[in-house]
């Protein structure tokens, strides 16, 4: 493994060595089975054993309730924009959804949902997305069926530490990108899911966390891998799996687990990202951070060099100078421009210090 290399990438992301080094040793013949997981049948002891033992890790790490089913999907992340409501619109009679959309994540989930009930967005569409709306602005809908955010908007940095309050409406959240980097209350929520590309593993899988009495509303034009209702009752093999997806997610979580479980994924976040802040808000408006100070995300940290709205020349020039120290995948959604730092899990402190280290000595060479 390049130990030069520091990737920031938003995803797919880093993973911790120690996995990628196992997955390695293990490439050819899993666990002395003689072949790899690559080439198993989803229905063999062994590969029951790898998606049990990941379920297993997840149901630990999160304290999910019994009465929550979690399941392994595909579709990316993108086919739960469609699978939430075709599962859950109908769980009322009205047939329609609240979405708070605070960024281009929740805007994409508003939209795919608007093929399949009525969306309701609860506040006015923002110019930038740079905040969350003032919850007491919100206009929630006491009919509606549930209510859906996006925990951690990736491209725009924008990441609630508050859980919404919807007075008894079923809640939903996108925690792809911030998904197992701190503790959360699963029993306050209907259903959360997460892309495992950015804290859990690599691309290919989707973890969906669901309350047992969501499961089985689905309208019927349905497609059937993404009914939840014959996802939960197969344990997630309706059809094959991603299963290699699901080995690796499997090793991220015991890796999680061995240092020190969503808690200490929470202490070692919050650490990094006050470093990468620290730097630019002691810069004197030379690095700029367009986000609220209330919600800024401690996994994707967006800015501009040089001026508020970034000075091309200078941006350029900053990531050229930190790929030259290994320091990749900084730049940030070519939708927003600028620069993204992603501090995922598999971030260690060093490294998120070698970019502060990086950020201050270009900081002084161009102050
Ligand atoms: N939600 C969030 C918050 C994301 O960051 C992403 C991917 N970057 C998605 C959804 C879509 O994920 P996928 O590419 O797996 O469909």
């Amino acid at each position: 493994i390049n130990q030069n290399i520091i990737n920031f990438g938003a995803g797919p992301a880093k993973l911790p060595p120690p996995v990628l080094l196992q997955a390695q040793q293990e490439l050819l013949s899993y666990s002395g089975f003689g072949i790899s997981v690559l080439e198993m049948s989803h229905r063999s002891p062994e590969f029951t054993q790898i998606i049990n033992k990941a379920e297993h890790l997840l149901r630990e790490l999160l304290n999910i309730p019994d009465n929550y089913k979690v399941m392994f999907l595909q579709g990316g992340a993108s086919g739960q924009f469609s699978g939430i409501a075709l599962n859950l619109m109908g769980l009322k009679e009205d047939n329609c959804a609240d979405y708070i959309v605070t960024g281009t994540w929740s805007a994409k989930a508003a939209k795919e949902a608007e093929k399949y009930g009525k969306v309701n967005i609860v506040h006015p569409k923002m110019d930038s997305y740079t905040k969350i709306p003032e919850p007491s602005s919100w206009n929630l809908n006491p009919a509606a069926s549930y209510v859906y955010y996006c925990c951690n908007e990736t491209v725009h940095g924008v990441e609630y530490n508050f859980m919404p309050e919807t007075n008894g409406v079923t809640l939903v959240s996108d925690m792809s990108s911030n998904f197992l980097s701190r503790p959360v209350d699963v029993s306050k929520f209907g259903l959360i899911y997460a892309g495992a590309q950015k804290n859990v593993g690599c691309a290919g899988v989707t973890v969906v966390i669901v309350r047992d009495d969501l499961i089985g509303h689905a309208q019927k034009e349905c497609p059937i891998i993404l009914d939840y209702k014959v996802q939960a009752e197969m344990n997630s093999l309706y059809n094959t799996p991603p299963c290699f997806s699901i080995y690796i997610m499997c090793l991220v979580l015991e890796w999680i687990k061995k240092s020190g479980g969503a808690a200490a994924m929470e202490a070692l976040n919050k650490r990094k990202s006050d470093l990468v802040y620290d730097v630019i808000d002691s810069s004197n408006g030379f690095y700029v951070c367009p986000v609220d100070e209330a919600c800024r995300s401690r996994m994707n940290i967006p800015f501009r060099v040089g001026k508020k709205e970034g000075d091309d020349a200078l941006e350029k020039e900053f990531l050229n100078g930190a790929s030259k120290r290994g320091m990749i995948s900084l730049k940030g959604h070519r939708s927003v421009g600028g620069i993204r730092a992603s501090l995922y899990n598999a971030v260690t402190l060093q490294d998120t210090e070698a970019l502060a280290k990086y950020m201050k000595e270009f900081l002084k060479e161009h102050q």
